[in-house]
C-alpha cells in the first residue's frame, strides 16, 4: 500500500472528482481466450499479478466486484458481491446509462481511458469507489471495459486497491498509449493488409471472365479473411457449380429470408439471431450496374464479427457483383458471337439446297446436335387444305402422318404465330399433344416456320426431362425456323421454276426440249421405242368457229386425254402450236399404235366441240442403222403428212418401217 501510496503522491493525485477524465490504462490481454471467465480470469491475473505483485496486493485479494464489457456494454463475465447487484446487471444485459446516470464506466466506454474514483447511486444514494479500464486484445482491438466497483465505507484495503489499478493506469501511462499506438499500428498494418489484398483480389476479378472463377475469388478472399464464418453464395440464376458453397437462391424458402431480402432490396441485410447462440447473419448482395446477380451469405457468432467487418465483406461483394456481370456479359457475347456463328453456318447450307428433302435432313440432324433433341418433328402446311404433313421426324410413327391446324402445338402455333417453350408437360398438359405423350417427353420448345407473316410449317423439338431446354435454346430455335422459312421457299420457288422450265402452260405437257433428252437418254440405254406426233384436223377453223379460247381448251383436253393413255414413264409433250407428241421407252410400233388409236378415238368421241386428230407413227430398234432423234421426228412427221392427205383422223405407221 505504501508503494501504492508512494505513486499516488508521485503522481500529485488524490481521491475525488478530480481524478476523472484524467489519464488512461491500458489493459493488454495476451490472447483472445476470453470468452471463457476462467480463462478470461486467469489471463487478467497473470497481466495484473506480472506487474503488481512487486509492487502491491494481489488480484485475489480484491473484495469488491469486477466485471468486464464487452464493446456494446453487455456483461460478458461478472463477480458481484451482494451490495453491488442492483449496480452490476446479470451476465448479457447490457450497462443502463440512462438509468444510472453519468458513471467512470461509461465515461471509460466514451473515451476508452481508465478511470477511478466516486460515484453516487442517485435512486439509492449510495456511492461506491469505481475504477474502470478499457480491455485491448493482443491484437490491438478493443474489447471492452473492465470496471471494479468497491463500497465507500469499504475498509482501506479494497479503497487502495481501487487507487492502486488506478495509479498502475498512470504510472504506465505514457507507456500504454505508446504499446496502444503499436497495437493499433498493427492493427492499421492489419487493414491495410486487407485493403491491399482487397486490391488485388480487385485486379485478379478484373481478369476474369468467367463466373465460376469469379466467384471462387470471393469465396477465397472471404474465407481467407475469416476462416471461422459459415459462408454460402446463393445465386438467381440457374447455374450448375461443382462448389457446394454456390448453390441457387430459393425465393419460395422460409430460411433464407436475409438473402432473399438482400436480393431484392440489394442492400446488405444483418440478421442477429434471437436463440442464446447469438449468431449473426450478414447477407450482402452481389449486384453489378445492371442488376442483382447473388447473395453472399455469412454467418458465425457475433461477438466474432464487427461493422467493419461487414464493411470489408460488403467491398469484396461490390467487387465480386461487377465482376459477376462482366462474366455474364462475356458469357453473353460469347454466346451470341456463337449463335451468329451457327446460324450463318446454318443459313449457308441450306442456302446450299435448294432440295427440301435435302433442306429437312440437314436441319433435322442439327436439331439433335445443337439442342439435343431426343425427338423433333418438322411440320409443312399443305397449299391447298387445312392440313399439315410431318415432313421429317426421327419418330417412325409420327413422319408423314397428316395433322389438322386445328389440333396439338401445331394447332397453337397455327393460330398464335408465336413459339412455345414448356418446361414440364406433365405439370401442365393443357395442349394435348400427340409427340409428347407418344415420346413421354416433358420439355419442349417449338417454333412455327413463317414467311411472309403466313404460317408454312413448324418446328417441334422435345426431351424427356423437365427444364431441359433453356430460354437461349427456344430463341435459337425461333431463329432458326425463320432461316428455315427461307430455305424452304427457296426451294419451292425453285422447284417450280424448274417445273415451269420443262412444263408447257397451257397443256400440262412437257416441252418439246424435255422430249428431246428423254428420248435421247432412252436410245442409248434401251433397245427399242416408238414416237407419235398427233396433229389436230382443221384446227384453224375450231379457232375460226369458236374462237381462240375454245380452241386453247380443246387443246387443253386432248393433252389430257393423251396423259391419261399412256404410262407414267412415257413422255408426252407440247411439240409446237396445236401438235403433240408422245415417246413410248421400250414399246414397238404396234403397242404404240394401238395406244394411239385409243387416243384418236377417245378426241373423236369426248372432246367438246368435237375434234379428230391424225397421227404419225415412227420407231426404233437397237438393230437399226441409223438411230437419232431427228430419224424418229422425220419419219413421224411424214407419216403424218401422209394421214393429213389420205383424209385425216387416221393414224399412218412410218413406211420406211413397214
Ligand atoms: P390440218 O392440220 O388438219 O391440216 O388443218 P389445221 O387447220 O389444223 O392447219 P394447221 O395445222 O396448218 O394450223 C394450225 C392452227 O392452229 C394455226 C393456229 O392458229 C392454231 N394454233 C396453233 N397453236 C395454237 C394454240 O396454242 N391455241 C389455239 N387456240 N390455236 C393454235
Ligand atoms: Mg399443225
Ligand atoms: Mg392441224
Amino acid at each position: 500500500m505504501s508503494q501504492c501510496r508512494e505513486l499516488l503522491s508521485q503522481h500529485n493525485l488524490g481521491l475525488g472528482p478530480d481524478l476523472v477524465n484524467t489519464t488512461a490504462y491500458v489493459l493488454r490481454l495476451s490472447s483472445a481466450t476470453w470468452e471463457a471467465e476462467t480463462q478470461f480470469i486467469e489471463a487478467l491475473r497473470t497481466c495484473l499479478t506480472s506487474e503488481l505483485t512487486a509492487k502491491g496486493p494481489t488480484f485475489d485479494s480484491l473484495n469488491g466486484s469486477y466485471v468486464l464489457f464487452d464493446s456494446n456494454k453487455k456483461v460478458l463475465i461478472s463477480r458481484t458481491t451482494p451490495s453491488h447487484e442492483l449496480l452490476i446487471p446479470p451476465v448479457g444485459s447490457s450497462w443502463a446509462d440512462q438509468e444510472i446516470g453519468i458513471n467512470p464506466i461509461s465515461e471509460c466506454f466514451a473515451s476508452r481511458t481508465s478511470l477511478c474514483c466516486d460515484f453516487t447511486l442517485k435512486s439509492t444514494n449510495t456511492t461506491y469507489k469505481m475504477a474502470a479500464i478499457p480491455v485491448f486484445l493482443g491484437s490491438g482491438e478493443w474489447l471492452g471495459v473492465f470496471a471494479f466497483i468497491g463500497d465507500l465505507e469499504q475498509n482501506q484495503l479494497d479503497i487502495d486497491y481501487l487507487l492502486y489499478f488506478y495509479t498502475i493506469g498512470l504510472s504506465w501511462f505514457s507507456e500504454s498509449s505508446m504499446k496502444v499506438e503499436v497495437e493499433l499500428a498493427r492493427a492499421f498494418e492489419r487493414d491495410i493488409k486487407k485493403q491491399e489484398m482487397l486490391i488485388l483480389s480487385a485486379k485478379r476479378l478484373h481478369a476474369l471472365i468467367d463466373t465460376d472463377s469469379v466467384l471462387m475469388e470471393v469465396v477465397n478472399n472471404v474465407k481467407a479473411v475469416f476462416p471461422y464464418v459459415k459462408m454460402e453464395v446463393f445465386l438467381s440464376q440457374d447455374y450448375q457449380s461443382s462448389n457446394e458453397l454456390i448453390k441457387p437462391l430459393d425465393f419460395q424458402g422460409k430460411e433464407n429470408r436475409a438473402c432473399t431480402r438482400a436480393f431484392m432490396d440489394g442492400q446488405i441485410v444483418v440478421e442477429r439471431s434471437l436463440s442464446a447462440s447469438s449468431n449473426i447473419k450478414v447477407a450482402v448482395p452481389l449486384s453489378g450496374k445492371q442488376g442483382v446477380y447473388g447473395v453472399l451469405s455469412i454467418e458465425c457468432e457475433e461477438d466474432f464479427f464487427e461493422q467493419r467487418d461487414i464493411e470489408f465483406i460488403s467491398m469484396i461483394a461490390d467487387f465480386g457483383g461487377a465482376s459477376l456481370e462482366n462474366a455474364k456479359l462475356y458469357e453473353q457475347s460469347y454466346m451470341l458471337i456463337n449463335e451468329l456463328r451457327l446460324i450463318n453456318e446454318i443459313t449457308q447450307r441450306l442456302n446450299q439446297s435448294l432440295s427440301l428433302n435435302e433442306i429437312f435432313g440437314f436441319v433435322s440432324s442439327e436439331l439433335v446436335e445443337i439442342f439435343g433433341a431426343e425427338y423433333f418433328c418438322i411440320l409443312q402446311k399443305d397449299k391447298d387444305s387445312d392440313k399439315l404433313t410431318v415432313q421429317a421426324s426421327n419418330l417412325p410413327e409420327m413422319f408423314q402422318e397428316v395433322c389438322s391446324i386445328h389440333s396439338g402445338f401445331s394447332g397453337v402455333m397455327y393460330s398464335t404465330k408465336e413459339p412455345v417453350i414448356i418446361s414440364d408437360y406433365w405439370v401442365n398438359p393443357k395442349v394435348k399433344s400427340r409427340l409428347m405423350e407418344l415420346t413421354n417427353s416433358r420439355s419442349l420448345i417449338a417454333s412455327p416456320i413463317i414467311v411472309k407473316e403466313e404460317v408454312m410449317g413448324m418446328i417441334l423439338v422435345v426431351h424427356q426431362k423437365p427444364n431441359f431446354f433453356s430460354y437461349d435454346n427456344y430463341k435459337l430455335l425461333q431463329m432458326l425456323s425463320g432461316h428455315i422459312g427461307l430455305a424452304m421457299t427457296n426451294a419451292s420457288l425453285h422447284s417450280e421454276v424448274k417445273r415451269m422450265v420443262i412444263t408447257d402452260n397451257l397443256t400440262g405437257l412437257h416441252v418439246r426440249h424435255v422430249l428431246d433428252e428423254q428420248i435421247n437418254i432412252s436410245q442409248k440405254k434401251d433397245f427399242c421405242g416408238s414416237f407419235i406426233l398427233i396433229d389436230i384436223d382443221n384446227f384453224k377453223s375450231v379457232n375460226d368457229t369458236y374462237g381462240h379460247q375454245v380452241g386453247d381448251q380443246i387443246l387443253v383436253q386432248v393433252s389430257s386425254i393423251i396423259k391419261n393413255s399412256i404410262r407414267e414413264h412415257d413422255i408426252a409433250a407440247r411439240w409446237g402450236g396445236e401438235e403433240l407428241a408422245v415417246y413410248f421407252p421400250q414399246i414397238n410400233k404396234e403397242q404404240s399404235l394401238r395406244i394411239a388409236d385409243r387416243i384418236r378415238t377417245k378426241v373423236m368421241k369426248e372432246t367438246s366441240p368435237l375434234v379428230t386428230i391424225s397421227c404419225g407413227v415412227s420407231d426404233w430398234n437397237w438393230e437399226d442403222d441409223n438411230i437419232s432423234v431427228e430419224s424418229l421426228f422425220y419419219r413421224a412427221d411424214m407419216a403424218l403428212y401422209l394421214a393429213k392427205n389420205s383424209g385425216k383422223n387416221q393414224i399412218i405407221v412410218d413406211a420406211a418401217k413397214e
